[in-house]
C-alpha cells in the first residue's frame, strides 16, 4: 500500500534536546469538518485519500501515518517584553515533514493534539473555535496573496474542552508550514547558553530557508540580512490589507517570513491606526500601526542570538547586526509606499501627500478601510459617499486623487491590492457560533468566500458588508 503521505523528516534528525518525541492523546469521536484538496495535491497528497477513514485518524492523532515521527519542538519566546526560557509545543505535534511538488520542503503539525512535555499548566486541546478561526483566516490570508502558514484540516474531537466561556466542543488542526522554526526556537539555545545547538539550528535554517546564504563570506550574518528583509516585506502586507496579527511574540515570529500563530487576530473595519482588538493586548502594543515598531524589536532579539555566529569578536559582531538591523526601517518604509500607492492607484515615484492624507481621513471619518478601498477601485462615487459622515471631506480629498492620478488611476494595480472581501470578524464569529451549534454551513461558505477575495463574485456580495452597529466585534480572544 503506498504511503497516503510522502513524509521526509529532517527536524527529527535533529540532537534530540531540540524536541521531545510525543503522540497525540486519544479523542473519542473525531469528525473531518473540512480539509483542503488543493493544498494536499501540493504536498503530493492524493486529495481522495482526505475523505477517508485513515485520513480522518491521522488528522485527529488515532493513527501515526507511515513514516510520521511525531515530536514537540522546543522553544522559547519573549511574550509582551518579557522573556519567558521555555514555551515550546505545548499543544501542537510535528507530525513530520514533506517535500512538495515545488521541491519546498513543508512541515505537517497537528494543533490541539494533547499535552507534551512543554504543556505547563495547559490541556495541550483546543477548543473548536480556534481550530475554524484559523482555518478560516490563514486561508483567507494565502489567498490575499501573503506568506502564511496553511490550513490541511480541521476535525472535531467530540470531546469538550473547558475554557474561560465554559464547556466547549474541541478540535484538532492540521497545519502546514514551510517550517515552525521561530525567533523564540534561537532564543531557546541562546538563552541556555547552547553554542552548538544554535550553530547547528541556524545551519539548519540556512539549508532551509536561504540556501543562498551559505554561499556568503557570513553566512550567519546573511541570514539576518535575510530575515529581516523577509519581515520587512511581510509587515506592510498584513498592514496594506489591514491585518493585525494581534500577539507578534517572538515565538509567534516564522524564520521563514509566512505569518504565523493566528490567536486573536483581526481585519480592521473602520480604518484607525492605532487599532487594536486583542483582549490580551491592553496596552496596544501589537496595534496596526505599531507592528512595523515590533517587528524590529523581535528582529534585534534574533540578532542578539546570531552575534556569536557572527564574529567570534563581540564589538565586530554588534557592528554588523547593528548595521543590517539599521537596514529594516528603510525596507519596511519602501515596501509600506509601495503597496499603499498601489493601493490608491499612484505611480510607484508619486508623492505620498494623497496617501497620507487619505487615511487621515479615513482615520477621522471612521470609514471602513476595506470598503473605502474597493469602492475608490471601481469608481463608485456613491458608495463612497455612503461610507462619510461628511461627504464634503470626501469630495474635497476625491478631487485631489483625482489630480494626483492624472484621471488615470492604475487601476490594475488598484484591483491586485484592493480586496472585494476580507475574513471580517463578525463573520468569522458568526461561523463559530453556528459551528457550536453543529451547523458548519456558515464556516464552509465563508471559506469559499474567500478563496477568491480579489474578485467581484455575486453569489458572496453579502460577505463584503461591514458589520452592523450590534454585529460589530470589538474584542478577539486567544486560543489558549
Ligand atoms: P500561543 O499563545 O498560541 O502562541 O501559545 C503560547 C504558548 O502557550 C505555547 O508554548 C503554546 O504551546 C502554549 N499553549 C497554548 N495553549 C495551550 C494549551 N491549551 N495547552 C498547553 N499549552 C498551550
Ligand atoms: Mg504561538
Amino acid at each position: 500500500m503506498p504511503t497516503p503521505i510522502p513524509f521526509d523528516n529532517t527536524y527529527a534528525r535533529l540532537p534530540e534536546r531540540f524536541y521531545a518525541k510525543q503522540n497525540a492523546a486519544a479523542v473519542p469521536a473525531p469528525k473531518l469538518l473540512r480539509a483542503n484538496s488543493a493544498l494536499a495535491v501540493e504536498l503530493g497528497i492524493d486529495p481522495a485519500w482526505l475523505e477517508t477513514e485513515e485520513a480522518l485518524d491521522v488528522f485527529s492523532g488515532k493513527q501515526i501515518a507511515a513514516g510520521s515521527e511525531p515530536l514537540a519542538q522546543a522553544y522559547a519566546g519573549h511574550q509582551f517584553g518579557g522573556f519567558v526560557p521555555q514555551l515550546g509545543d505545548g499543544r501542537a505535534l510535528l507530525l513530520g515533514e514533506v517535500v512538495d511538488q515545488n521541491g519546498t520542503r513543508r512541515d505537517i503539525q497537528l494543533k490541539g493534539s494533547g499535552r507534551t512535555p512543554f504543556s505547563r499548566g495547559g490541556d495541550g486541546k483546543s477548543a473548536l473555535g480556534p481550530v475554524l478561526r484559523e482555518y478560516i483566516v490563514s486561508e483567507a490570508v494565502h489567498a490575499l496573496g501573503v506568506p502564511t502558514t496553511r490550513a490541511l484540516a480541521a476535525v472535531s474531537t467530540g470531546e469538550s474542552v473547558l475554557r474561560q466561556e465554559g464547556h466547549l466542543a474541541g478540535g484538532i488542526f492540521t497545519r502546514v508550514a514551510s517550517s515552525h522554526i521561530r525567533v523564540g526556537t534561537f532564543q531557546y539555545f541562546y538563552a541556555s547558553n547552547d553554542a552548538d545547538a544554535l550553530r547547528e539550528l541556524a545551519d539548519y535554517t540556512i539549508a532551509r530557508h536561504y540556501p543562498d546564504a551559505a554561499e556568503s563570506d557570513n553566512p550567519y550574518l546573511t541570514l539576518l540580512e535575510r530575515v529581516i528583509e523577509a519581515q520587512a516585506k511581510l509587515v506592510p502586507h498584513w498592514m496594506s490589507l489591514g491585518f493585525i496579527h494581534g500577539v507578534m511574540n517572538t515565538d509567534n515570529t516564522a524564520i521563514s517570513g509566512e505569518t504565523i500563530d493566528y490567536g486573536p487576530c483581526a481585519f480592521m473595519d473602520d480604518f484607525h491606526p492605532q487599532c487594536v482588538f486583542s483582549s490580551i493586548d491592553s496596552n496596544g502594543r501589537y496595534a496596526w500601526g505599531s507592528q512595523p515598531n515590533m517587528a524590529r524589536w523581535n528582529l534585534e532579539r534574533f540578532a542578539e542570538t546570531l552575534l556569536s555566529l557572527i564574529s567570534e569578536d563581540s564589538k565586530t559582531a554588534i557592528e554588523k547586526a547593528t548595521t543590517a538591523l539599521g537596514t529594516f526601517s528603510g525596507q519596511f518604509r519602501s515596501e509600506y509606499d509601495k503597496r499603499f500607492l498601489a493601493k490608491f492607484g499612484l505611480a510607484e515615484d508619486a508623492p505620498l501627500d494623497i496617501v497620507r492624507s487619505g487615511l487621515s481621513l479615513l482615520t477621522k471619518q471612521e470609514v471602513d478601510f476595506t470598503l473605502f478601498f474597493r469602492h475608490l477601485t471601481y469608481e463608485n462615487r456613491n458608495e463612497l459617499n455612503a461610507l462619510f459622515k461628511d461627504p464634503a471631506l470626501l469630495d474635497e480629498w476625491y478631487a485631489a486623487w483625482e489630480a494626483a492620478t492624472q484621471s488615470n488611476p492604475n487601476t490594475a494595480a488598484m484591483r491586485q491590492s484592493n480586496p472585494i472581501l476580507i475574513p471580517r470578524n463578525h463573520r468569522i464569529e458568526q461561523a463559530i457560533q453556528s459551528a457550536y451549534g453543529n451547523d458548519f454551513a456558515p464556516f464552509n461558505k465563508l471559506v469559499d468566500a474567500l478563496a477568491k477575495p480579489y474578485e467581484d463574485r455575486a453569489e458572496y456580495a453579502a460577505y463584503e458588508k461591514a458589520p452592523k452597529p450590534e454585529e460589530i466585534v470589538h474584542q478577539t480572544f486567544c486560543g489558549t
